[in-house]
């Protein structure tokens, strides 16, 4: 080989070396890009499956109620307020009282009774909230302890007791008003989903609250009724 061909063959060897260089950097890149795109794409699916299906659980303790909210809480007692930690509220009850015209006061005065019964025949029920006629509404338990009132789902669930006027169960427009004001906060401050809100006929088959068993349409008009008054309020 003369000189000059020496010398060319060697400056075609480079260029070729130099070319597989810049090819195996690209290639390198390229994948260190595919698998940052998939690994955002990734992180993009669980983030939207976390926000769709999995809700943020509220510690029920660290909820202060509204000042329309009366308080008058239950004094502690094995029958209708045993002071078992809730800690973790996954739904609502829905119930009415089955006394027609009893007030809500009334409702909540006999639960706290109930602390002097001893016997085999004691009655144990209560309910976190109730609703009078008029619309007021009374706390009886701290939303971070159990009611008795929902059978197996006192353990996760809040309760409401509602107060009717007579036999057929239907509650009074401002109790109604009252109920869906009352859940939509609830709702919001545990941020709960929006088919939480159950009958307490949802978890036993009891006939309770009896209009709402059996008017299952106004059953619906009142959850749709809280779906509104949550998206207007909150
Ligand atoms: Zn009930």
């Amino acid at each position: 080989m003369i000189p000059e061909e020496k010398d060319l063959y060697t400056r075609r060897a480079a260029r070729k070396k130099a070319r597989m260089r810049r090819l195996k950097r690209r290639r390198a890149l390229l994948i260190a890009a595919m698998i940052l795109v998939f690994a955002l794409l990734i992180w993009g699916v669980v983030s939207l499956a976390r926000l769709l299906f999995f809700r943020k659980a509220v510690d029920p303790a660290s909820v202060t109620v509204p000042d329309w909210v009366d308080v008058q809480l239950l004094d502690v007692n094995p029958y209708s307020r045993p002071g078992t930690p809730l800690t973790e509220i996954k739904g609502i009850v829905v119930h009415y009282t089955a006394n027609p015209g009893t007030t809500a006061q009334q409702n909540r005065n006999y639960f706290n009774s109930l602390a002097k019964q001893n016997g085999e025949s004691a009655t144990s029920v209560s309910s976190h909230f109730i609703i009078g006629l008029d619309g007021e509404v009374i706390q009886c338990i701290p939303l971070s302890e159990i009611s008795y009132a929902s059978n197996d789902r006192n353990k996760d669930t809040v309760s409401i007791e509602c107060c009717h006027p007579d036999s057929g169960g239907q509650f009074t427009e401002a109790t109604y008003q009252s109920l869906v004001r009352l859940c939509a906060w609830l709702e919001q401050e545990l941020n709960l989903q929006e088919s939480s809100i159950i009958r307490h006929y949802d978890v036993s088959g009891k006939l309770c609250p009896l209009y709402y068993v059996e008017n299952e349409s106004l059953w619906n008009e009142f959850k749709n009724d809280v779906k509104a008054y949550r998206k207007e309020h909150f």
